[in-house]
């Protein structure tokens, strides 16, 4: 027996009938709930015994941050599933390649199936899937105005906006005074567009991790004895689009991202 990685991996074996037998509304919710500690695997009646056998959920997995998180995703892709993709699509700027739901997320597809799963050549990773699926079920459609906002300006940003500052601005501040290439590569790498410069900025650059919710970098160079700076700021329509929590996951998410390749492969 191992221990499960995640619950999608507990939601794999299982047949996806959502028959209900086991207690839990849906398969998925079943195998939250198994990955957090609080269900035992063989409480589903459709597996196999050699199914039972592949996974255990020690008492350690209860709780941790990490089971915390998968169990949210789960309870997330289960209100997702619910949805009819079709009319989604089109409110969220996303395309549906037969059945499946299509986010161009910073130039690359992530497509969900009916069924919960992801199809995606990248890394499932928790910082792009939870705003992911808060996009796809929250999106109220507003179109993009043109006019920016700071995180501060969010409904509810001020109040989160000194830990943004340190998770997410001062982490691309940083490589952005290191690396000469950076904007030149996260434009090139991410799908990426300069921009005309803006607030008086030396750089800005304008990234598209969902349709609806472009995210633009100004930097300003260190000038005259004064330190460079950089700022994030948003469409103003991105209270109605996202949200301030998915917006805090996704600016801090793209700065920790952007950190990893810089110190795997630099800029
Ligand atoms: S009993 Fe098994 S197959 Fe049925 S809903 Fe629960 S987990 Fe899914």
């Amino acid at each position: 027996m191992v221990v499960a990685k995640n619950a999608m991996e507990i939601f794999s074996i299982l047949d996806k009938s959502n028959c209900k037998k086991c207690g839990e509304k849906t398969c998925l919710a079943f195998a939250g709930a198994v990955y957090m500690g609080n269900r035992r695997i063989e409480d589903c009646p459709n597996l196999s015994s050699a199914d039972i056998a592949k996974f255990t959920t020690p008492s350690a997995n209860e709780n941790s941050p990490e089971a915390q998180q998968e169990a949210y995703i789960a309870e997330l892709i289960d209100d997702v599933i619910k949805l009819d993709f079709p009319p989604v699509a089109e409110r969220i700027g996303a395309r549906m390649h037969g059945s499946v739901l299509t986010v161009n997320i910073l130039g690359k597809n992530i497509g969900i199936r009916t069924d919960g799963t992801f199809a995606t050549d990248l890394h499932v990773i928790p910082w792009v899937i939870i705003p992911l699926l808060d996009y796809v079920l929250h999106c109220q459609g507003v179109p993009v105005s043109g006019d920016w906002i700071s995180f501060r300006e969010i409904i509810g940003g001020k109040e989160k906006y000194a830990l943004f500052k340190k998770r997410g601005e001062d982490v691309l501040k940083q490589l952005a005074d290191k690396y000469t290439d950076f904007f030149d590569d996260i434009v090139h790498m991410f799908n990426g567009k300069r921009v005309e410069k803006r607030f008086e900025s030396d750089v800005s650059v304008v990234l598209y991790p969902f349709p609806l919710v472009p995210i633009m970098i100004c930097y300003w160079k260190p000038d005259e004895g004064l330190g460079s700076s950089l700022n994030l700021f948003f469409d103003k329509s991105v209270d109605v689009n996202l949200g301030v929590d998915s917006t805090y996951f996704l600016g801090t998410g793209l700065a920790n991202m952007f950190h990893k390749l810089a110190e795997q492969h630099g800029f």
